[in-house]
This record gives structure tokens, C-alpha cells and sequence, in this order.
């Protein structure tokens, strides 16, 4: 799917939501959860190294945040918007949220579970998929800022 105009802005406060997990050294990602008018519910940044959490990758975090948000686990017709390509353990919480749509910035060639190493949100095996993907929306401005992290760090 093309990526629209709001996609491409959701993107760009995603980028912004990233960026505040430099503070405590985390590997900077970000997440949104818009509601069906697109409006922002939640946002999480990637806190691994700020809480000490192997689970608290942005996605996990602004999940959490927009279950609490609306009370309700069930996110069907909600859109997570995230700057990298979902892990395994992104994509199984958000099939399990029921979000209905997922947009997504760079790709992660490595373990990228949304077509890269695996499609997890649309595998046909599973009783549940996503209804629609978006990836690789500012796809330059979202692997710019994970390259410049990892190369800053060496
Ligand atoms: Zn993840």
C-alpha cells in the first residue's frame, strides 16, 4: 500500500517520539497508535536500557499505553505507526491487539518480521493478520537515524 499524506506525518512524530530514547542510550525507535479519526493515543520510544525491560521495545510500550488509554485490550481499527520494521515480539503483540493497520519507516533487513526475515502479520497459517501494511514510509529520514546512532557508537 502507498503511503498517504497522514502516514507521512504520523512518520515525522514518530521520528520526534524516537529521538527522547538517545536520553538513556536506547537504540532509538519510536510508536504511535492512532485512533480510526487518526488521531494520537499513545506513544512509546524503545526504553530497553532506561528500564532494564528485554520486553520494552516502542511498539510494546505504546501498545501497553493505548490498551490503558481506551480500556481495552482490543485495538481493532486503531494504526500503529513505528520508525523501524517490527521484531517477533512486535509483530505476535500486535497481532494480538487486533490493531487493524501498521505502518512502518525502515526496514530491518536482519530480523525484520513484516517481510524482511519473516512476514509474521500476514501469514496465512495464523488465525489472525493486520488488514493493511504500510512500509517504508520516510524510509531515508527513519534508517538515517538508526545508522547515525550505530555509527556514533563504534
Ligand atoms: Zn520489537
Amino acid at each position: 500500500m502507498k503511503a498517504t499524506d497522514a502516514d507521512e506525518r504520523a512518520m515525522r512524530a514518530a521520528l520526534v517520539v524516537a529521538k527522547r530514547a538517545l536520553d538513556s542510550g536506547d537504540v532509538p525507535v519510536g510508536a504511535l497508535v492512532l485512533d480510526a479519526s487518526g488521531a494520537v493515543i499513545a506513544s512509546g520510544f524503545n526504553e530497553r536500557e532506561l528500564t532494564g525491560d528485554p520486553t520494552a521495545h516502542a511498539e510494546i510500550v505504546a501498545l501497553r499505553r493505548a490498551a490503558q488509554e481506551t480500556g481495552n485490550w482490543n485495538l481493532s481499527g486503531h494504526t500503529l505507526v513505528v520508525t523501524l520494521e517490527p521484531c517477533v515480539m512486535c509483530a505476535g503483540a500486535i497481532l494480538s491487539s487486533r490493531i487493524s493497520r501498521v505502518v512502518f519507516g525502515a526496514w530491518d533487513d536482519k530480523a525484520g518480521a513484516v517481510g524482511s526475515a519473516l512476514d509474521v502479520l500476514r501469514n496465512p497459517a495464523l488465525p489472525i493478520r493486520v488488514e493493511e501494511v504500510v512500509a517504508g514510509v520516510l524510509a531515508e529520514e527513519t534508517a538515517g537515524l538508526l545508522t547515525d546512532f550505530f555509527a556514533a557508537k563504534r
